[in-house]
């Protein structure tokens, strides 16, 4: 008899008059330029939102990434975890909500202050509007009504602001999970309110490894290529084969996991670079026709490296993906005279996805459906979140991304949530929270 329908409807009507506060909140956070990179004014964030959870009752740890990628005092990695401990019982579960604070920058092509966090017509604008600072209020909304309706709460209640997930997250949620902040028995469940819609849960992500290859040749006189080996040819041969065997391969490999957009169902290979020979600088000419700005000199390029970025489907396994593009370069090598090359790993993350009848999806399954009334649908991520850094260092597997926004809104230029998503958002997660605890 904990969840009866007069608590739960009384926890609706309590959000449902947040809607302001809501707002408000996810203005403050756009106001607050975390752009990344270089990591603006983490700091500034994590305090904001450590003071706003303490008034309510959280315990708020600060915990800076020291020496971890990108931090320096100019640029302090800087992540906020508020604990609420629930106090009608001992021993319930504790449930996690983990937003990103960082922002990608603004770009061109907006029509409105992206840091002034304008609302009008139901939206609020701004960059971080729906990636993520509006999930982040929409939680923060929810465990405060959560504490303040009274309802029993067996378990505990945390919040985190963390830095870096759209460099990679090694110094936000990689650090913290290394540190026990994402495991049992501290955590149990974690939601994380990324935009992918008031319906939709996500259960996880593609895998991902980034390596750079390196083709080298023979440094010559660019007048006599004849006396070098030119790097440059040997890494376009290696680029053909990927687009006219590996490429074709992966597009027919199927996944079965539910991964939005359609189009990335299958496996794929992105060349995000090449650098080959000299530099890259930029040529011009003056009036007379003359060069302006320093000469290249002529050379036979002795390296060329690239990165691929390879994002693979849970029916792969790693080591195949890694074998495959390791196997057409000693092709290569066999075959083709002077190719001789280096590949090094950048990062690897492999697929996570957590069951459909894990405890987490089940309640926000239960939430969707009472808050909205229409059953959720599944997705997975193309790309990966910081879900990766939960499962792999933290070891817990009751992860899911859940939150208000529209995901193809993301880093666009008039970035926007919908008010009534952010109140919906918050309900539901509100009431995944109080049956999970
Ligand atoms: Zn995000």
């Amino acid at each position: 008899m904990r969840f009866t329908d007069m608590d739960t409807e009384q926890l609706l009507a309590r959000i449902e008059a947040k809607r302001e506060d809501v707002v408000a909140l996810t203005q403050d956070l756009i106001r607050i330029p975390t752009v990344n990179p270089p990591g603006d004014a983490y700091e500034a964030c994590a305090h904001f939102l450590g003071e706003r959870l303490a008034r309510c009752g959280f315990e708020v740890e600060y915990i800076r990434a020291d020496g971890a990628p990108g931090d320096s005092d100019a640029y302090p990695r800087t992540n906020v975890v508020a604990r609420y401990q629930g106090s009608a019982y001992a021993g319930g579960d504790c449930v996690h909500f983990n937003s990103h604070i960082d922002v990608v920058e603004a770009g061109s092509g907006w029509t409105l202050d992206p840091f002034a966090g304008v609302a009008k017509d139901g939206k609020v604008y701004g960059r971080g509007a729906c990636d993520m600072k509006g999930g982040l209020a929409s939680s923060v909304i929810a465990c405060e009504a959560l504490i303040e309706s009274g309802l029993p709460l067996r378990g505990a209640l945390e919040i985190s602001g963390t830095v870096d997930e759209e460099s990679g997250g090694f110094s936000g949620v990689g650090y913290l999970a290394e540190r026990g902040y994402f495991s049992k028995p501290r955590v149990q469940h974690v939601i994380i309110p990324e935009p992918l819609g008031v319906d939709r849960i996500c259960l996880g992500h593609r895998g991902v490894y980034w390596a750079e290859v390196e083709t080298k040749g023979r440094i010559a006189h660019g007048s006599m290529p004849f006396l070098g080996d030119s790097a440059i040819g040997h890494m376009s041969a290696f680029l053909h084969l990927l687009e006219t065997q590996l490429q074709p391969r992966l597009a027919k490999r199927k996944t079965a996991e539910p991964v939005e957009p359609v189009g990335a169902r299958v496996s794929t290979l992105n060349i995000n670079s090449v650098h080959g020979g000299q530099v890259a600088q930029p040529y011009a000419l003056d009036a007379r026709g003359w060069p302006v700005g320093d000469l290249p000199a002529p050379l036979v390029a002795h390296s060329c490296r690239a990165v691929l970025d390879r994002r693979f489907i849970a029916e792969e396994k790693l080591e195949d993906v890694k074998r495959e593009i390791l196997d057409m370069l000693q092709e290569l090598q066999r075959t083709r005279p002077g190719f001789d090359f280096n590949i090094q790993e950048i990062m690897s993350f492999v697929p996570t996805a957590t069951p459909k009848d894990a405890p987490v999806v089940d309640a926000a399954a239960r939430a969707i459906a009472r808050v909205l009334g229409r059953e959720p649908s599944y997705i997975a991520s193309p790309g990966t979140y910081d879900q990766k850094h939960i499962v792999r260092s933290g070891l817990l597997r009751d992860v899911i991304a859940y939150g208000p926004g529209i995901l193809d809104l993301a880093h666009q230029p008039d970035e926007y949530v919908g008010v009534q998503e952010l109140v919906d958002s918050a309900k539901v997660m509100a009431l995944a929270a109080w049956h999970l605890g």
